[in-house]
């Protein structure tokens, strides 16, 4: 992608009444456009970015055996009261068409899931499933402050699934918790697992999903010696106090935000539609069901915030928006232009994004700024030393490490 050509441009300025780093950040480098609190449209360089992080999600699904679909985001209102939640969920947005018909917008896909899986789950040998999408989520939140990390329009993975018994459940659950593991940490994020359960009045277990950031909504309490770790909110256990679960190390408290959540929503759901099998001995039963979430777009604000630096973004190459940052420093040079053109050409060849800022009247220090404010992984820079020695600087974004490499050298860590 020539930088000449691109989209947006970066600007000094985040708009003030943005109080975090992540929707700072990101607004500044051209990645989202607020429309309005908890609503941001994903330009050409975040909408990457989004796709890098739904790729990886998409690929530990798959791998699990979840099977991609896409519901329907307009929805009846139907289902929703058959479920109760109609009146009970404070975040459903209510639509009144003109035809006098009630819909809504999905905030969650439990009412439309249930009645399809209804449709093809006949028998235990059906069981157990799991279905999955990746899509626009809307909630009428009451506070949208934490920029893309709360929106009222979001993205969000959300996984069903479908089983025979509560073993099976668990089985499975346990499986999903290592893939969500696997997602946060190739996304370059350590992820924390609360397990709390519902209590005794609900039949609900939730198993949430944490990354420690200042900018997070929810306290966590966990142990510096092992993986334990809680919501603050729901237990009577202190900062300081010895944990119960190694008993070597003591709880430390932080906040956090929460990038997933796992249900586990027992028969609620098939009871509510009247959805059974028949299962082994012959009996109809209700499958046990379970709902897992992701955050797509939390996610990416929790990246923004967690692994940014007072120079700006720090994509991991994972989630990067591109791998290489192509520098041409003295553009009106003919030969350094054309050296430079001709090595975007030849990562274009390998395969490689790169984002080339051919720009002219830019200064060297602004493109610099430019380049360290949108965070891709990797830069290198043409100018006329390039061409003195014969080498190209290469530096890393992460570390502020630089080197001088050759041309063949360069291109052989992309083959
Ligand atoms: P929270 O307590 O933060 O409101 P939740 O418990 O309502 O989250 P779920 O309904 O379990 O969230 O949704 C699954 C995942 O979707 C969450 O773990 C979170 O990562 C993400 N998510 C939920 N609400 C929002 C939102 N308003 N904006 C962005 N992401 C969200
Ligand atoms: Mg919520």
């Amino acid at each position: 992608m020539l930088q000449s050509q691109l989209f947006t441009k970066t600007r000094k300025e985040a708009p003030k009444d943005e109080v975090t780093t992540n929707a700072q950040l990101l607004i500044r480098a051209g990645f989202v456009h607020k429309e309005m609190a908890g609503s941001y449209s994903y330009l050409p360089l975040g909408r990457r970015v989004l796709l890098q992080i739904e790729s990886i999600v998409r690929d530990e699904m798959d791998r699990i055996g979840g099977q991609e679909v896409r519901m329907a985001t307009l929805q009846p209102s139907e289902p929703w009261k058959q479920t109760g939640a109609w009146d009970k969920v404070d975040v459903i947005f209510k639509i009144n068409s003109r035809t006098e018909k009630e819909y809504t917008i999905g905030q969650s896909a439990e009412e439309i899931v249930t009645p399809i899986a209804q449709e093809y789950v006949r028998s235990y040998k059906d069981l157990p499933v799991a279905v999955y999408q990746i899509g626009q989520k809307y909630r009428d939140e009451l506070r949208a402050k934490s920029g893309i990390m709360r929106g009222r329009e979001f993205s969000m993975k959300d996984m069903y699934s479908f089983h025979e018994t509560q073993e099976d459940f668990d089985r499975f659950y346990a499986i999903a918790k290592e893939a969500y593991l696997k997602v946060y940490k190739r996304c370059g994020l350590v992820a924390k697992v609360t397990e709390a359960s519902g209590g005794s009045f609900t039949e609900k277990l939730s198993y949430e999903f944490m990354v420690l950031t200042g900018a997070g909504e929810d306290d966590i309490l966990y142990c510096d010696a092992c993986s334990y770790c809680v919501n603050a909110e729901i237990t009577k256990q202190q900062e300081a106090d010895a944990c119960t679960r190694c008993n070597k190390g003591t709880l430390a408290r932080a906040k956090a935000s929460e990038v997933g959540n796992i249900f586990d929503l027992g028969i609620k759901y098939p009871k509510d539609f009247g959805f059974t099998y028949k299962n082994k001995e012959g009996e109809d039963a209700y499958p046990i069901m379970g709902c897992f979430g992701i955050g797509i777009t939390r996610l990416m604000g929790v990246i923004a915030e967690a692994l940014s630096d007072d120079g700006g973004l720090v994509w991991p190459e994972s989630v990067a928006p591109y791998r290489v940052h192509l520098i041409s420093l003295a553009t009106d040079d003919l030969e350094v232009s054309s050296t430079a053109n001709l090595l975007y050409d030849a990562l274009l060849d390998l395969g490689v994004d790169v984002l080339y800022d051919e720009r002219k009247g830019v200064s060297a220090g602004e493109k610099f700024n430019d380049s360290d404010l949108i965070g891709i992984p990797l830069r290198v820079i043409v100018s006329k030393k390039t061409l003195a020695e014969g080498k190209f600087e290469i530096k890393h974004r992460a570390s502020g490490e630089s080197e001088w490499v050759s041309r063949e050298d360069l291109l052989a860590r992309f083959v």
